[in-house]
Order: structure tokens, then sequence, then C-alpha cells
């Protein structure tokens, strides 16, 4: 079954990356497009579902105050108010999924949050800037030293590892200013969550919703799936046009690349018609054919890091990934796309056997 939107609307403001409409995608189910300040990805879309006299949200957005007021206003558009929000399920602890979670507990701390345990547990390494003693990472392990970064660039890669709080420097401030408020945010997250683990029924007062989880992207991605009319909200498991980043979540950054592949496989389970309804992009049918691109892309990367180990001497991470191709090249990655671009080859790499110099990373495969 071939990749096909199931809406023009969406799938025409993606191309032109402006925010699309909010839009009913199922009975009771909405998607409201949040914006990401100065990103590419421009909006995350945060889905609706009706539960009784309210909503339950799922990955609500950026934080920030006009994703609140566009949030505000799309539900507002919908006869809701954020009073009526019962309860907020959340994909993965990325900050354009989690971030709007604080601001609308302040304003209705009756409403449940779920997520899985692995990112709940993710999140507090974050804002704790702690050794994570289940997994052995020291968030102060130098990952651009560890990766062969050239010392003058590892301004530009540690400033962006989760848990740091380095990256003060007059050109990273405002982007650690940013990074400071959402490690606050994240801090006020309620003590009582509701851990998802895989099969979990989300608390709704109406209707049935599980989550699946779908290690990869994050070690705690979860995916939920409304079996009675056949929708998956994908999160940023599967996306229509872009390949998620595997890699990034460095507190799983020595397994990543198996859990999402094995991931991959899992959703095979799913119906090959059901509606993808994915955090980034458009909903689209034709998961199955999705899947089989997206193997096929690591697979296709894996061949060219075993190439590139061929033709150098210098087995870092950053050779290594000075040598793949990358869409705009590798000259022009900074910052966050530098990080992203090393944490991609380091996680193909460990799948390879290779040594990626992060000897205190604590792998499961
Ligand atoms: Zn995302």
């Amino acid at each position: 079954m071939a990749i096909e939107t199931l809406s023009s609307q969406q799938s025409a403001a993606w191309k032109d990356r402006v925010l699309p409409p909010v839009e009913k995608v199922a009975e009771g189910v909405w998607a409201l497009p949040v914006p990401i300040p100065n990103n590419p990805l421009v909006y995350t879309y945060c889905y609706a579902i009706a539960d009784g006299t309210g909503v339950v949200l799922i990955d609500p957005g950026w934080d920030g105050k006009d994703q609140y007021l566009a949030l505000n206003s799309a539900l507002n558009d919908l006869g809701f108010t954020v009073a009526d929000i019962h309860g907020i399920a959340i994909t993965h602890y990325h900050r354009d999924h989690i971030g709007l979670v604080p601001a609308l507990l302040a304003k209705n701390p009756e409403a449940w949050v779920a997520m899985h345990g692995e990112d709940l547990r993710a999140i507090k390494r974050f804002y704790t800037n702690a050794v994570d003693l289940g997994t052995g990472i020291d968030p102060n392990l130098n990952i651009a030293r560890a990766y062969g970064v050239p010392e003058g660039r590892w301004a530009e890669v540690e400033s962006l590892q989760a848990g740091s709080s380095k990256g003060g420097s007059k050109k990273g401030g405002s982007q650690s200013d940013s990074m400071d408020l959402y490690r606050q945010a994240m801090s006020q997250l309620p003590e009582n969550i509701h851990v998802l683990d895989d099969g979990t029924e989300l608390p709704l007062d109406e209707g049935r919703v599980t989550a699946m989880w779908t290690p990869g992207h994050t070690y705690g991605h979860s995916a939920f799936v409304r079996d009675e009319d056949k929708l998956f909200f994908s999160g940023d498991h599967v996306l229509p046009t872009i390949t998620p980043n595997i890699g990034l979540d460095s507190g799983a950054i020595t397994h990543s690349l198996g859990d999402y592949l094995r991931s991959l496989e899992k959703i095979g389970q799913l119906d090959e018609d059901v509606a993808v309804l994915p955090a980034h992009g458009f909903r689209f049918t034709g998961l199955h054919d999705r899947k089989v691109e997206l193997v096929e892309h690591h697979h296709e990367r894996l061949g060219e890091i075993r190439a590139r180990m061929e033709a150098t001497d210098d087995h870092s991470v950053y050779s290594i990934a000075a040598g793949l191709h990358w869409s705009r090249g590798f000259e022009s990655l900074h910052n966050f796309n530098l990080f992203a671009a090393l944490a991609e080859t380091a996680a193909h790499m460990h799948y390879l056997g290779i040594d990626i110099g992060v000897g205190s990373l604590v792998g499961k495969d």
C-alpha cells in the first residue's frame, strides 16, 4: 500500500513549511498545530481526543507564550478551554512535544500526565544534571572529545548535551538561557505521573487508546493506538517524509539503532491501512511501505559507514561523520545540527560494533 497523504491541506502546509489549519482527523480527534520557534519542522501536531465532556491531549508541543496561545485558541475553536483537559499523554521527552505540559498544569493541576518510565528518567537526568545510576551515564562526560571533535568546535557540541550546564559563551548565550528555562519548567513536572509501558491503556473516561513502546528516537518513546477506528499516533517514530534522528538520546545512544529497527518491525503488527498521525509533517496511509523505506535508509547509512571506515584511518565519530553524505553538506552543520549528525553517526557505528569512544556509556546491545 503506497504512502498517501490523508490531508491535502496538511501536506501543502508541510511542503511550504507554514502552519496548517486545525483539522478534525477522525471522530472526536483533532490535529492542532503548535509552532516550534526557529525550527525547520515549523510545528508539532498536538492531538486532542474527545474524552466525555473534555479532551485528552497527545504532545502539547514546545513551551512558550505563543505556543500556549496557539494551543489555547485551537481548543477554543473546538469549544474547549484548558480547564477541559483531562489528561496529557507524551510520546517522548523532547521539548517540541512535552514543553507546554508545566504551563498547562499550572492552569489545570487536576489533569493527569502519562509517559514511559524511561523518558521520565531521562527528563529527571536532564534537569538534575546527575549521573544516572541505572545507565551509568555521566552527563559531564565530554562527548565532543570522545567523538574526536576538533577542540575549536567543542562548545558547539557540549552546550547541547543533555544535562549540560555549559555553553555560556556569548554566542551560545540566548540558546543556553532558553535551555535553562526549559530545564526549570521540566523540574516542575508533577511527582505523580501515570507511567506507561507497552500496552498500557490511557486512563480515558471514554474510548480506548493504548501505548505502544517504540524505543529508538528516545528510549522511552511511545506511540499510541486507537484500535476501534485504526488510528496510529506515531509521535516521531514514523514520519512521512523525514527520518527521525536516532542517537540523540544520549542516555541510550549505544543501543538506539538496534532498538529503533526492532520498533519498526513491531509496527508491522498493525494493519496496513491504519491512519498514521505523526507529530510532524502530515497524516498518511501506507505505514508498511514507510517502514520498509526507513529500514532501507538505515541499511544504506550502515553501508556508507563501512565504506568510510575502509577509506580512512581516523575512525573517530567526527571523522566518519565528515565523510558521510549530508543533505546540505557536512560543512553546513553547526551547533544542534552538528550534534545531531554526530549522534546519528555514533549510533550507526555502535550498531556495527565500532568503538565510539564513550566507554562509560552502558549499552544494552
Ligand atoms: Zn519532534
